[in-house]
């Protein structure tokens, strides 16, 4: 078997970009996968660009050793561009090789450790923490038992001009308290609640909200702060006992080896299309699982980000819940029917085990065509003196 083309497809689905990569092989199979470098998707689609000169005419089935020429092919290895690349082109090479066989891709991973993979919902970022109770009823009341929450998005907590940028770190935590305790006394003590403060804060500011929430309150607090120093990690653990989920940017098992080793994480929030796809992640949940990690794996894309996420959670035995940007309380619009005529379908809170070959997508591509991208930066949100602040 022989690569025959890598084609990347930029296009404009819903909200935002999704960048996509068709490989096909000279036995007539096609496979797609995903990258999750949102907003940088050029660059991607670049690298693309430069990884299908040596990888046309190669054999698909060789993933692991394509994935270590991709990696270390330019000298200077890695990096989140690159990683990105090579997640969609192991996540399409998967997909091809899956079909070629017959088999679902969790059947090239070891095969199915349960039968279902459940989901945890999301309460949006834009939602008002006030509005919390009546998101986390809606939950309970479809059976729902984990959610995750965002650290107050909105400028000191103003919903209503979304042209204020001005990001008040101490409102937004008093807030978010409160509808954190809201959203407890909702769904109860058996349920999992995170909240995702998407890099927000410094050690000291994460570490006083942490301390002023009551125990039992959060089970994960997810990226506190930026993930480039685990020693500033560790700072932080011993300011708080809530449990950590890091590392939807991880680009590598290497990035998750200091937060793995130094028992830093508790959650892996391994993102398929950004860790390297199939090939990497599968790595990261070995070396997560000898350190009794669970995978609570992020998943805020596309279909094809889905599914590639829902194969992998078949495969995994320490597998917490897969993120899901649909339930009651969410429906993002990055799933477009048109775009994507097969995917895979939540039944309530849990994707049932896929069993039809390759990753279960199917790709449109005269409409995928037909949504050019569109350049697109994400939110900027600036503290009261004017300095920058993370998203
Ligand atoms: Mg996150």
């Amino acid at each position: 078997m022989k690569i025959t083309a890598i084609t990347p497809f930029v296009a404009w689905i819903g909200f935002r970009n999704q960048m996509l990569v068709k490989v096909e092989a000279d036995n007539g199979q096609t496979g797609w996968g995903e990258s999750g470098l949102s907003s940088r998707e050029q660059a991607v689609a670049g690298t693309v660009i430069h990884f299908r000169e040596f990888l046309i005419g190669r054999d698909p089935r060789r993933m692991g050793a394509l994935w270590q020429e991709m990696y270390r092919g330019q000298y200077f290895e890695g990096g989140r561009v690159l990683a990105a690349a090579i997640s969609a082109i192991d996540i399409a090479l998967h997909d091809l090789v899956a079909k070629s066989l017959g088999v679902p891709v969790y059947e090239l991973l070891g095969g199915a450790h349960r039968d279902r993979v459940e989901c945890f919902a999301c309460i949006p970022n834009n939602a008002p923490p006030a509005d919390y109770r009546a998101l986390a009823k809606k939950l309970v009341d479809a059976e729902w038992n984990s959610v995750r929450t965002g650290f107050a998005a909105a400028a000191g907590g103003n919903y209503t001009d979304p042209a204020d940028t001005t990001y008040d770190v101490r409102t937004a935590g008093v807030t978010t308290s409160e509808g954190l305790l809201a959203v407890r006394d909702a769904m109860g003590p058996s349920t999992m609640i995170g909240c995702d403060v998407h890099h927000r804060l410094s050690v000291a500011e994460a570490a006083t909200w942490l301390q002023r929430l009551p125990a039992g309150t959060l089970d994960y607090v997810e990226e506190p702060i930026r993930d480039e120093s685990p020693e500033a990690y560790e700072a932080l653990r011993r300011l708080t006992d809530v449990p950590f989920a890091i590392g939807e940017e991880f680009a590598s098992k290497w990035a998750f080896k200091p937060y793995i080793e130094r028992n830093i994480l508790q959650f892996a929030r391994v993102d398929i299309c950004n860790v390297g796809g199939f090939t990497e992640a599968s790595k990261v949940a070995a070396m997560a699982e000898a350190n009794y990690i669970d995978l609570l794996l992020h998943n805020p894309l596309g279909p094809i980000c889905t599914a590639a996420s829902v194969h992998l959670a078949a495969a995994t035995p320490n597998f917490s819940y897969l993120e899901s940007r649909t339930s009651p309380t969410e429906s993002l619009p990055t799933v477009d029917d048109d775009v994507f005529p097969t995917r895979l379908y939540l039944a309530d809170n849990a994707y049932p085990l896929p069993t039809a070959p390759g990753l279960g997508i199917e790709v449109n591509e005269d409409v995928l065509q037909a949504s050019p991208p569109k350049l697109w930066e994400p939110p900027r949100l600036w503290r009261s003196d004017g300095s920058y602040t993370n998203w």
